[in-house]
């Protein structure tokens, strides 16, 4: 199921040696796959060269529309070259009808224009981060424990007008609930106020993996600050577009939107978990 053609452009004497790559992750619209190749090896996916640690170790996501067919190509440190190409397992998604919102966060007035161009500025920069850090491939945990009350992909309909689908994991729960650090990190962004999701922080975990937490009542944590996986960040809020309390928790790679519950496994049982 996994490799569905490997392109070999070596000469087959020289493929022969290649390592195939260890990757894990499953080939999900959504997903982020890491993988490991020999240390000083080169990997693109899709053209774009990937950071790779002096480990080996490096990470791409797919995303919520990704084509059927996604290509990596692998240079090892001879020069050895192959290209190889997965399937990618398609999604259907739900349809998620949101009713009651101020109509100003449905469709902002003219005036709000100029500062959701200035969020969403600060956000992108946020989520272009490009670090060595190690923190993306140790694994990620559910920021708060409760019932997910909304999931990744839903095409939204607001007030009845159709919007861009929701990219988060949305998580029930009261307000002043702490939202720990979903993995080890360094804070990219965090503010109060953003006009669409309010209190809100980004976390940079690595070779573009960053970690968002959005409608926050209250933030523990400034930019440039190093957290630790399950460190608390802020507290459970209705701040920004938000219909009550809950955590939206989302995970990119880059500009890619993943889905953070591919990311983090199951939702452990309210009351087992560890506080
Ligand atoms: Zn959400």
């Amino acid at each position: 199921m996994r490799a569905l053609v490997v392109a070999m452009l070596a000469t087959a004497a020289q493929a022969a040696d290649l390592p195939a790559p260890e990757l894990s992750g499953p080939w999900t619209q959504g997903a982020a796959v890491t993988g490991r190749v020999a240390p000083g090896s080169q990997v693109w996916f899709k053209g774009r060269e990937l950071r790779v640690s002096p480990e080996g170790r490096f990470v791409f996501g797919l995303s919520r529309d990704e084509p059927p067919e996604a290509e990596l190509r692998l240079k090892a440190p001879g020069g050895a070259e192959q290209v190889l190409r997965y399937a990618v397992q398609p999604r259907e998604y739900p349809i998620q009808r949101i009713d009651g919102l101020p109509q100003a966060m449905v469709t902002p007035p003219a005036e709000a224009l100029k500062r959701i161009e200035l969020d969403n500025q600060r956000v992108a920069a946020a989520r272009a981060s490009d670090t060595a850090r190690p923190d993306f491939a140790s694994g990620y945990e559910w920021p708060v424990v409760g019932r997910i009350s909304g999931v990744y992909g839903s095409q939204r309909i607001l007030n009845g007008e159709p919007r861009q689908p929701h990219f988060g994991v949305d998580i029930a729960a009261p307000a002043g609930t702490p939202v720990k650090a979903a993995g080890g990190g360094v804070v990219r962004l965090a503010r109060a106020d953003l006009y669409y999701t309010g209190g809100t922080v980004i976390l940079d975990h690595g070779h573009g993996m960053t970690s968002t937490y959005l409608h926050l009542s209250k933030l523990h944590v400034q930019e440039g600050q190093e957290v630790a996986k399950g460190q608390l960040i802020g507290e459970v809020g209705a701040t920004g577009r938000a219909t009550g309390p809950h955590l939206c928790f989302r995970m990119n790679w880059f500009d890619t939107r993943l889905d953070a519950q591919l990311l983090v496994g199951p939702m452990p049982e309210l009351g087992k978990a560890a506080p």
